[in-house]
């Protein structure tokens, strides 16, 4: 099985890169963030609770959300899922012992991380263009500083995860989704 983490800075285009790579290699894109406003449009308990973390820029607690993706992972590979791409998962470093340990019951691993390299700036002016229509309470100045400060604290460490089992790959995504793509398909098609 190909299993690809996407990881990056809120606004570094993991989302469009991953929408390519579904299309490209067939794989079950799993993105949590959007798992998780499903969630909140029906309503639900955990919605509830999300809800008002993710407006505040904060992360949901690591056993929801490693619940969710267990759950999520049984169904696609009930469906017969040639592989996965996780996208924003996992966000700390519990969540990438617990997604280790969950594919290692499958028998499967992480094939590799894929970190989306973007400037500062750039992530910035990004996330506010798309909150202009996006909907998403969380695309504004305020929040994005908020997200921006829980990724180099809670989420940076999982990079050295991957990095030190040797499974760690960068792409830069300063310029075009083209660009950037082809540096992703690089990568995967050396794997
Ligand atoms: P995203 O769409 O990936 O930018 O996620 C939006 C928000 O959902 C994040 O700012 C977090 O509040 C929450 N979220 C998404 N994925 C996770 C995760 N793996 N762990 C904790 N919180 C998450």
């Amino acid at each position: 099985m190909l299993n690809i983490v996407i990881s990056g800075a809120p606004g570094s285009g993991k989302g469009t890169q991953s929408a390519i790579i579904v299309e490209q290699y067939g794989l079950s894109h799993i993105s949590t963030g959007d798992m998780l406003r499903e969630e909140i449009k029906a309503g639900t308990e955990n919605g509830k609770k999300a809800e008002v973390l993710i407006n505040d820029g904060k992360l949901v607690p690591d056993e929801m959300i490693i619940a969710m993706l267990h759950d999520r992972v049984q169904k696609d590979l009930a469906k017969g899922t040639k592989g996965f791409i996780f996208d924003g998962f996992p966000r700390t470093v519990a969540q990438a012992v617990a997604l280790d340990s969950m594919l290692k019951e499958l028998n499967t691993e992480v094939s590799c991380m894929l970190h989306m390299q973007v400037e500062h700036d750039l992530l910035i002016e990004r996330l506010l263009n798309r909150g202009k229509t996006s909907g998403r309470a969380d695309d504004n100045l305020e929040t994005i500083q908020k997200r921006l400060d829980v990724y180099n604290t809670q989420t940076l460490p999982v990079i050295e995860h991957y990095k030190t089992t040797g499974r760690y790959k960068a792409a830069c995504n300063n310029s075009s989704v083209e660009a950037c793509f082809a540096q992703v398909k690089d990568i995967i098609d050396n794997l």
